[in-house]
């Protein structure tokens, strides 16, 4: 672990930390710092630690629930600050979230892509968003399969209010690292060829993958934003539910 600095918090110390490893590990691969975003996923995590966050260079937030963003938005500090929405999203709660993000990362039905271009069209604006996959085709999760994807990408293209600037997704949990690069190898693969074909309203800017026990690795293997919760803000207290 990295020494607090004398005039240093440990969530600051932690940002540090971890920007000086995703550094080391873009240059070892011969990649730009620079094209790597760092989010903090800020789920149960009180504002002020989040505030701290921001206050060592944090400058994207990653939230999973609507309710949870509401109620610690104003506590925020937002100069020069994103905020990504990266949770399971219900078309209910969409216009709740819709004037708050700059980006929604868990687009993963033709439903939720339609209530998104309405309420952005009462909001004047378009959403930037990621496509989720769900690389492992696993049941439980959310997200677009990648045999589905094609066809979903087609639909989502003629969807005015949205633009799609790439995927974003959480590999199934992994015995080794051997198996999660295969599904992040799979996924850089996804990202390229989809970006090859010029779909209109499809660009592939972003690719959203890794997590705090796999971002370097991640990196490594072409992810252009992390999202790191706990080897941030420390193991979440959960209170009964996610
Ligand atoms: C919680 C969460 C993360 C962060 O997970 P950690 O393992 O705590 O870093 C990243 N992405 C999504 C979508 C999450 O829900």
């Amino acid at each position: 672990m990295t020494e607090n600095r004398p005039d240093e918090g440990a969530v600051a110390a932690t940002v540090r930390d971890i920007t000086e490893r995703i550094a080391e590990t873009c240059a070892k691969c011969g990649r730009d710092p620079a094209d790597v975003r760092l989010m903090a996923v800020t789920k149960t995590v009180e504002a002020a630690r989040v505030n701290e966050a921001i206050g060592a260079g944090v400058r994207l937030l990653g939230e999973n629930r609507a309710q949870e963003l509401l109620s610690k938005y104003d506590d925020y500090r937002k100069d020069g600050v994103e905020i990504h929405f990266i949770g399971h999203l219900q078309t209910n709660k969409v216009r709740q979230i819709a004037d708050k993000v700059t980006m929604i990362q868990s687009l993963d039905s033709l439903p939720l892509a339609r209530e998104i271009e309405k309420q952005c069209a009462k909001l004047g604006k378009k959403m930037d968003c990621l496509v989720e996959v769900n690389i492992g085709s696993e049941l439980t999760k959310s997200g677009v399969s990648p045999e589905a994807l094609p066809e979903f990408l087609e639909e989502v293209s003629s969807v005015g209010g949205i633009c799609v600037r790439g995927l974003m997704s959480i590999p199934p949990v992994c015995e080794n690292d051997l198996e999660r690069e295969r599904y992040f190898s799979s996924l850089y693969k996804l990202f390229v060829d989809i970006g090859q074909k010029k779909i209109d309203n499809i660009s592939m800017d972003f690719l959203s993958m890794g997590m705090s026990d796999d971002y370097l690795l991640a990196i490594k293997h072409g992810s252009s934003l992390v999202r790191i919760g706990t080897a941030l803000f420390g193991r979440r207290a959960y209170a009964g539910h996610q």
